[in-house]
């Protein structure tokens, strides 16, 4: 038989996927995949119900529900001063993971080049490459993560079509500051090159730091498209309901790419995430609020054990150097390093090395951290027990 893509032929499952399936396997807490342990805010939960029997099941409007449209759109402008026609430049996906897609679709020609900022989110480069577009890789490195400017401004050439942002950043949690998107925004106009910013963070952002879109700096909107998540800011993340904004003619393009990939989203959980964005401030004050506070209970408790824990200022996440439990090295990977930690200690964590193309870091895990108390407090006794019981 001829073979089939021989792309997705050679990829493995997500990391994500096995991480969560090898928890399960071994009864272990999983800090691995990143999502809540707690569902979403209960008005959001019952909009959903109440909009399931309602009566308005068949396919919605290509672009997102009206209510939706005008909820993100509001949202825009409420948090960052973003004025989007809800008639046209908002574009309701599955998901980011689908909206991050289409964008990329709807710019992409073969041959042309994408800069990626490694560690990236796992989708990003398979995507790249199935259109045929090529990837330029800039790397941040542990434990600062800072923005490479020269490799950065190194791999923007005259084939350059688009930058793929993050920020808030998975799994590093940095969040790029306006100096960094400024580097960035000047980079896309010297090139004339557009941005597709994965923000799905942009709202469990720590410590007082602020999310700032790239597309508001001077000349950024016509050239960046914007991706939201509702499963990230109602801590649903099993709904996949995403959002892209984006000036009227990148936006009409990114509509064809949906059109192409799942033409419509499910309309009861638009509803919903309407009623959400229109929550007042004091929900997105207590979401990051309430992060935070998981962040220190986890990043203090992995300290003590004796991780070498990272910053994070943004995200689900904590990244933790493991190399110090290791005063004699330790002999294999990340990847098994969390293998181990999940059949031996019974706690999941994710290999950063899953976040890079080649030759990754090697001591870093990453544990989320959206989850409650008690299960962070009873990962932490399992992790001392399991210390304080092996032989190094
Ligand atoms: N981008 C990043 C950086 C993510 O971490 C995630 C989370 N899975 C996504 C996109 C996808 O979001 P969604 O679940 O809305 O598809
Ligand atoms: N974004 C989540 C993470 O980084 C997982 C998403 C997924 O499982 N595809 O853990």
């Amino acid at each position: 038989m001829k073979p089939q893509n021989t792309l997705l032929a050679n990829t493995g499952t997500t990391i994500f996927t096995v991480m969560s399936a090898l928890a399960t396997e071994h009864g272990a807490i999983n800090l691995g995949q990143g999502f809540p342990d707690t569902d979403g805010p209960e008005d959001v939960l019952q909009a959903a119900a109440d909009a399931l029997m309602d009566g308005r099941n068949q396919y919605p409007p290509m672009t997102g529900v009206p209510e939706l449209r005008h909820a993100v759109a509001a949202a825009n402008k409420r948090f960052y001063g973003l004025e989007y026609d809800p008639n046209g430049e908002i574009v309701v996906t599955s998901g980011a993971t689908e909206a991050v897609t289409a964008c990329l679709m709807s710019l992409l020609n073969p041959g042309d080049e994408v800069v990626l900022i490694e560690p990236l989110y796992d989708t990003y480069l398979p995507v790249v490459k199935l259109l045929g577009a090529t990837p330029k890789l800039v790397r941040l490195s542990p434990p600062h993560w800072e923005l490479p400017r020269e490799e950065l401004a190194a791999a923007f050439g005259p084939n350059t079509k688009a930058l793929l942002i993050n920020s808030p950043m998975n799994p590093t949690g940095k969040v790029f500051t306006r100096e960094e998107l400024q580097f960035v925004a000047d980079l896309l106009i010297q090139h004339d090159a557009y941005a597709v910013c994965d923000e799905v963070y942009e709202h469990l952002v720590l410590d007082g730091w602020q999310h700032i879109p790239l597309a508001t700096l001077p000349g950024m909107r016509e050239r960046c498209l914007r991706v939201g998540s509702a499963g990230k800011t109602f801590s649903l993340t099993g709904w996949k309901v995403g959002y892209i904004s984006a000036a009227r003619q990148l936006a009409t393009v990114a509509t064809k790419a949906h059109q192409n990939l799942t033409f419509t989203t499910a309309p009861n959980l638009q509803r919903a995430v309407a009623v959400g964005l229109a929550k007042d401030d004091s929900y997105f004050e207590g979401l990051s609020r309430s992060l935070q506070d998981k962040r220190d209970r986890l990043g203090d408790g992995l300290r003590r054990l004796g991780f070498g824990v990272l910053d994070t200022h943004g995200s689900y996440f904590i990244t933790a150097d493991f190399a110090p439990l290791f005063p004699r090295g330790f002999n294999g990977t990340d990847a098994d390093f969390c293998r181990m930690l999940t059949i031996e200690a019974k706690v999941t964590a994710v290999p950063v090395s899953a976040f890079y193309d080649s030759d990754p870091p090697r001591t870093y895990a990453r544990f989320a951290f959206c989850k409650r108390e008690a299960l962070l407090d009873a990962a932490l006794e399992r992790l001392a027990g399991w210390i304080a019981g092996r032989t190094v």
